[in-house]
């Protein structure tokens, strides 16, 4: 089963949550024609892992960190699959980060590594967009990753048990070229770890995601970019940059 979110109704954001009456769920291979995508999750929070590929911290000449480093995007910066990323007007250089996200089942707190796959509903792919000279400029990262449209999602979630998560690759590509790929294996910190360092700070709730961080290949976007995230066994996320006209 490839969990979705949908809506028969064009105009519903895609930051509803399950308590917006047109939101629906389903399986990816049954959604109604017309229908619109939803994020396949309702995030109260997303929790980001930064530099948790050593390729990755080493390429944005980083030390790779003894510890997860985390942070958070707001979830008004949640897009489905097939909707538009907006190039702000406030960056000159916006990245991709293809991404696997973890979907939490039912509250997590102070959960144990190995307890950890009892709280994990599913996984999905993410976009963990950023603009890059902000995040530099600033600092702290809430304005370089926090931009409505950042943080793509989808297309469905695979289930936990459903999920063959070790032979899981990440893999990005811009308008056709492959510009990430790399195995889950060579992630620093492993799913079950992070969901213990993260429920040790702070209570994960059904619906939220954890975006796990990005393999090294990271590189800009241009509005009109197409940029797909493919994880085989999941899906294709995939969004068009638009320049910013408001
Ligand atoms: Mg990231």
């Amino acid at each position: 089963m490839k969990i979705i979110r949908y809506s028969l109704n064009r105009l519903t954001p895609p930051t509803a949550t399950d308590a917006d009456p047109d939101v629906r769920h389903g399986d990816l291979s049954q959604l109604p024609a017309g229908a619109r995508l939803l994020p396949p999750c309702a995030p109260t929070k997303i929790v980001c892992v930064g530099r948790n590929y050593a390729e990755h911290a080493k390429e944005l000449g980083n030390e790779p960190p003894s510890e997860p480093l985390i942070f958070l995007k707001p979830p008004s910066s949640l897009i489905a699959s097939g909707d538009a990323i907006v190039y702000p007007k406030l960056s000159e250089r916006v990245d991709f980060e293809g991404e696997l996200g973890v979907v939490i089942g039912k509250r997590a707190r102070k959960i144990a590594a190995a307890d950890a796959g009892g709280y994990i509903v599913g996984y999905t792919c993410v976009n963990d967009v950023t603009a890059r000279d902000l995040q530099k400029k600033d600092g702290q990262w809430t304005r370089g990753k926090g931009f409505d449209t950042f943080c793509a999602v989808g297309p469905c979630i695979i289930r936990n048990e459903d999920a063959n998560l070790r032979n899981f690759r990440v893999q990005t590509f811009v308008d056709g070229v492959k510009k990430q790929d790399a195995p889950i294996t060579d992630m620093l910190f492993g799913v079950n770890e992070i969901v213990q360092y993260v429920t040790a700070v702070m209570t994960l709730e059904p619906g939220d995601l954890i975006a796990t961080g990005t393999p090294p290949g990271v590189g800009p976007l241009l509005a009109g970019s197409k940029v797909q995230v493919v994880i085989e066994g999941i899906g294709i996320l995939e969004n068009t940059v638009i320049a910013d006209n408001a």
